[in-house]
């Protein structure tokens, strides 16, 4: 059908009941090239809003070719949902309606880059999935504005955002680029033997603790390399700056092996552990972390005391409870801080983290380390915990996990690092042979207290039973409330200490690839780390479109963003219900 019949359609129905607009439901030409499709209508003006796709022809688009690899495509496609986002927010406004009547929405934005299902762009065609509110005027069709916003704002929406007309090519060109060199810049981490990269000039600190923006030029004092760790790494694009073109960029390395960030407080030390944890992501220009990038099976691991626990091996630290309680499956409905940190550590290395980031502020202090004194007035007998200051250099050593550790306020830490960066005035400086000099000077008098070598864990393997997302009648009730909590069925999952979930649509994705995994890979018995590398593989693949249940494909998905393996993992590990049986 077309616009002029979907107008007529919309003018015939104003003032019936809200039902009416069921009938609209289907798809429409709208112009030369653009489709609209209207895939759900909502049932009232106060219901979520309808989801619709605004489809434009790549012979209409002519967009530049700038997606010629995956990660490039997952940046113009970002890129352009921004654009179509911008449009939304300009748009003109008339009417009012009841409820959620003329809303409209995309899922886009923010300081990190990654995978959505909000635009899609193939070689026919470029698609941005959109939710609108129907207008209603209590249960009544306000059809004349429906009309203005399906046939008149959507569509000049559309091809101002999504057509090389109105398209300043260079500033996607820029874009794209940008996020292309930081996935570069990782790429040739492992190689070089290094963890993360900070590169000169980088911002670091936000603009509070309620935004993610940079915090502004004149306040943020930017990142200075200390020179005994300075490298340069290859651009894969170069930068046009105002001293010419550069194809390399120097910044700071950290290489593998244990690293402490230490110096005052307030000099800016969990500042840089943020950034090495947000790295794992590449960030919009503009942003200050755009040269900041680490390891992508970087895990930050916390305390978080109430998380439940299920069935984890957390012997290596943590043996012999009171009442002689084993932990070679230790489960709890209540950890404790030094029992969940054991635990997330353990649970990180088993979907395959070889880098560990810690943050004393965030640190169960008994988990961290155990001093002489308290050696001397507490036997080892009565101490359950190997703190994690005897096993950071035999995962280094043996297992080939490396750690990044802040750690202001114990000393004992000195003896343990390959490398020692000191933040004064938020401006870093190596002193590693300082450290190595003053840990020769004073001893700490402890003794190393593992009692006997660390395997690392084998991967657990769920019961599919655990995953009941059933609630009521409904069989399958998922849902994201904000960025750190799910509804999965009747439960509520609490996700405040999984601190490297950045955005709503990440959660969302997480619940329901949660529930897909316990529907597809499950059955044989397959292991938590099997199933993870089963969804990375089937989200290369086919992407997110596929994660609702009640999707039916071609249609409008809902608003979901890449999550990474360790995030789903995280979150299965706090399902309550959770029971898992050792494999073979
Ligand atoms: P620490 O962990 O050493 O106690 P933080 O990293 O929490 O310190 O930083 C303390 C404060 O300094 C924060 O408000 C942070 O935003 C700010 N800050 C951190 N780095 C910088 C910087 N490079 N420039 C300006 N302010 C910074
Ligand atoms: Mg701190």
């Amino acid at each position: 059908m077309t616009g002029e019949e979907l107008e007529g359609a919309l003018l015939r129905i104003d003032g019936h009941g809200y039902k009416a607009y069921k009938a609209i439901a289907g798809c429409y030409a709208l112009d030369d090239g653009l489709t609209l499709f209207v895939d759900h209508v909502q049932g009232d003006p106060f219901a979520a809003p309808s989801k619709l796709r605004v489809r434009v022809d790549a012979a209409r688009a002519r967009l530049p070719a700038l997606g010629d690899t995956d990660v490039r495509r997952i940046a113009f496609e970002d890129y352009l949902a921004r654009r179509v986002a911008d449009a939304v927010e300009r748009r003109p406004r008339g009417g009012r309606g009841s409820g959620r009547s003329g809303e409209m929405s995309i899922d886009a934005g923010g300081q990190i880059v990654l995978q959505r299902t909000s635009v899609v762009l193939t070689d026919d065609w470029v698609e941005a999935r959109i939710y609108v509110g129907l207008p209603g005027d209590g249960r009544r069709v306000l059809g004349r504005q429906a009309a203005e916003i399906l046939c008149r704002t959507l569509p000049r929406i559309a091809l101002g955002a999504l057509c090389a007309d109105s398209f300043e090519e260079d500033a996607a060109r820029r874009f794209v680029d940008c996020v292309d060199n930081q996935e570069g810049l990782r790429e040739q981490l492992a190689a070089r033997g290094l963890v993360a990269f900070v590169g000169d000039g980088a911002v670091l600190p936000r603009a509070s603790g309620a935004s993610d923006r940079p915090l502004d030029r004149e306040r943020a004092v930017p990142f200075v390399t200390p020179e005994a760790l300075r490298v340069a790494l290859r651009l894969r694009n170069p930068l046009a700056t105002d001293a010419g073109t550069v194809d390399e960029l120097h910044g700071m390395a950290i290489p593998e092996g244990v690293t402490l960030i230490v110096g005052g407080g307030y000099h800016g030390k969990s500042t840089l552990l943020q950034a090495l944890e947000h790295g794992v992501y590449p960030h919009v220009p503009g942003d200050g972390r755009e040269q900041v990038v680490t390891r992508g099976d970087a895990v930050k691991v916390r305390a978080e005391d109430g998380r439940h626990v299920a069935s984890v091996h957390i012997r290596p630290f943590i043996c012999d409870l009171p009442l002689g309680r084993g932990t070679d499956e230790f489960s709890t409905d209540d950890a404790s801080g030094s029992t969940s940190q054991a635990a997330s550590i353990v649970e990180a290395l088993e979907v395959g983290s070889r880098l560990l980031l810690l943050d004393e502020d965030t640190s169960a202090t008994n988990f961290m380390v155990r001093d002489a004194r308290m050696q001397a007035l507490v036997s080892k007998r009565h101490e359950p915990i190997t703190p994690f200051i005897d096993r950071v250099r035999e995962l280094y050593e043996r297992h080939g996990v490396s750690t990044v550790l802040v750690m202001g306020g114990c000393g004992d830490y000195l003896d343990v690092a390959d490398h020692v960066i000191l933040m004064r005035d938020y401006e870093p400086h190596d002193e590693t042979q300082a450290a190595r000099r003053v840990a020769a000077e004073h001893g700490t008098g402890r003794r190393s207290e593992a009692p006997a070598p660390m395997e690392l864990p084998a991967s657990r393997a769920p019961d599919a039973r655990s995953f009941d997302a059933s609630r009521g009648r409904r069989e399958v009730k998922i849902d994201a409330r904000g960025i750190d909590r799910i509804e999965f069925g009747t439960q509520s999952i609490d996700l405040r200490g999984i601190e490297q979930i950045r955005v709503t649509s990440q959660t969302r994705a997480i619940a329901h690839a949660i529930h897909l995994a316990s529907k597809r890979f499950m059955g044989g018995g397959a292991t938590l780390r099997e199933i993870v590398d089963a969804l990375d593989a089937l989200f290369d693949r086919e992407g997110l479109d596929l994660l609702d249940p009640y999707h039916a494909p071609g249609r409008h998905p809902g608003s979901f963003a890449r999550p990474r393996r360790y995030e789903i993992a995280a979150v299965v590990n706090r399902l309550r219900t959770l029971r898992t049986r050792r494999p073979g």
